[in-house]
């Protein structure tokens, strides 16, 4: 989770552009992959196998997370603009992100051009209410007047787009709660996908049983010596990396999903049974982890649903587009076809008869 990149950081919610830079470095190293928070929500993660999805949010649309010049371009030091470019020198690092939105986004670039750039660059808009409203504050018919108003702002700067997640301002539920996901208000209706905390912890596989869309934690980005800082980005990614907490890791197959031998309790109930679709894995546990760079050596992730080599980053909005929100992550798997598939080349566990690893952590910034 970010707020402002500028160099004087004014708190904690603020990271500086080297520092920004330096995650992401870090993650691309480490094998993480972007993905949107709505790819994450629908469980739509189409990834090579050994990598990790990340859902990099911006929060409050400033200018320093975008501005685009003249050229249509974003400038070198917002956000995008080093996004792009960290993802331009490591291959696979999809330059995708969700921007959590306001009214008057972007006011440097202003809302019809920037909402527009991101949605045709593959970036995901998301809502974060019309006036940064605090939702527990308002009534029902309130709450979802700011929500429908920015959605309906949405649309009208970027025709096309579909909002699918919601940021909730200051971490802040709605009463009751479900009105972050869906609701209407003058003729506008509103579904998202995942509704967003603040704090402080990775977020639970979409098809975990723990996964609830109302409110799906988040870490805020925060070097190791930060305030709070175990509940930042650093020390969850030191604790994801050692295998102090499970993350979630690719096996290349995004047919099935699987969870090795005693996890079947961990997934939620209506993907739990499934013949041919979900199974728990045999001979004894979990495969080795593929035999991929930099990953080798890491501890056992105890879920995974399956990944199949990356498309480059603008095809996986298209793809997203294309679905229908609420039924398609499990539809997918349901029907999807589970062995004949030949194994991936760069995924040698997996293999006929033999189920893809599904894991329950996603590190979530
Ligand atoms: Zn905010």
């Amino acid at each position: 989770m970010y707020h402002q990149i500028v160099p004087e950081p004014q708190g904690v919610y603020d990271r500086n552009p080297d520092d920004f830079r330096a995650e992401l470095e870090r993650l691309a190293r480490e094998d993480y992959v972007p993905v949107t928070a709505a790819e994450y929500s629908t469980g739509v993660m189409d990834l090579p196998a050994g990598t990790h999805p990340v859902v990099l949010t911006f929060d409050d649309s400033t200018d320093s997370q975008l501005r685009v010049g003249v050229d249509g371009e974003p400038a070198d030091d917002c956000a995008v603009g080093i996004l792009r470019d960290v993802a331009a020198r490591h291959e696979g690092f999809r330059p995708v992100a969700t921007f959590f939105v306001n009214g008057d986004p972007f006011p440097a670039t202003g809302g019809r051009k920037a909402l527009a750039w991101l949605h045709e660059n593959g970036f995901e808009i998301g809502n974060h209410t019309l006036n940064h409203a605090k939702l527990s504050a308002l009534p029902a018919a309130g709450v979802q007047r700011e929500i429908a108003a920015n959605q309906k702002a949405i649309a009208d700067d970027a025709p096309g787009a579909r909002v699918l997640s919601m940021g909730l301002p200051f971490g802040i539920q709605p009463d009751p709660a479900r009105l972050a996901l869906a609701g209407s208000h003058a003729g506008v209706s509103y579904r998202h996908r995942g509704a967003y905390l603040v704090g402080a912890n990775p977020a639970p596989s979409p098809y975990a049983a723990s996964f609830d869309p109302v409110g799906i934690p988040r870490i805020r980005s925060a070097g190791p010596d930060a305030e709070d800082a175990e509940l930042g980005s650093s020390r969850w990614l030191d604790k994801l990396a050692d295998g102090t907490v499970r993350r979630y890791t690719s096996d290349g197959d995004p047919e099935r999903i699987s969870f090795p031998e005693g996890g079947r309790g961990e997934v939620a109930g209506e993907h739990r049974e499934r013949p041919g679709r979900t199974r728990a894995c045999v001979g004894g546990g979990l495969s080795p982890a593929p035999p991929l760079p930099e990953t080798g050596a890491e501890a056992p992730d105890p879920f995974s649903r399956g990944l199949r080599p990356r498309t480059p980053a603008p095809q996986a909005p298209a793809r997203l587009e294309g679905a229908a929100p609420a039924p398609q992550a499990p539809a997918r798997l349901e029907g999807a076809a589970p062995a004949p598939q030949a194994p991936p080349a760069t995924s040698p566990r997996l293999r006929p008869g033999v189920p893809p690893r599904r894991y329950p952590q996603a590190g979530l910034i």
